[in-house]
């Protein structure tokens, strides 16, 4: 079978709705926003549809949702903000991960990466490693025993 494109799979998680909203049914944060794996870290589906359309987001710029949908992943419905009063949009996956891998970070005292999920609202501690890949390695197996829908790493 060939290889989906990244495309193919960004796509294979977005409903169209007859409200004109494209909304995304794969993983969101807590906060409502769509995660998207590119390949090589997660990101925010709407900045990954953004800027497949339009080329790479300038740094410091956000993406601003002109219909209120924070799932919504249709282009014509987003817009680029200079990053104002919209920083929340961006804390989930920035803040509180030093590793750039979701669900992996630097354990200061341990000196190691620690790797934890979350689910059903509760953190499980999955292990301390020396190497960032192998955090990452146990996280995505780790998510994919609790998750039953975890698109985010299975679908590649
Ligand atoms: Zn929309």
């Amino acid at each position: 079978m060939a290889r989906k494109t990244i495309e193919e799979r960004f796509n294979a998680k977005v409903r169209m709705d007859a409200d004109g909203c494209h909304r995304w049914v794969a993983c969101t944060n807590s906060e409502g926003y769509g995660y998207f794996w590119d390949g090589t870290r997660p990101v925010f589906a709407h900045r990954w549809a953004y800027s497949a359309a339009h080329g790479e987001i300038p740094k410091g710029m956000d993406i601003d949702h002109m219909c209120w949908n924070k799932e919504c992943v249709n282009v014509e419905h987003l817009r680029i903000t200079t990053r104002k009063q919209n920083l929340e949009n961006v804390s989930a996956l920035q803040g509180n991960n030093t590793s750039g891998y979701q669900g992996v970070t630097w354990h200061k005292h341990a000196r190691k990466w620690c790797a934890r999920i979350k689910h059903n609202g509760k953190r499980i501690h999955v292990g301390y490693f020396n190497d960032i890949n192998e955090a990452n390695d146990a996280v995505i197996e780790a998510r994919n025993k609790y998750f039953t829908h975890n698109d985010l790493d299975r679908a590649s």
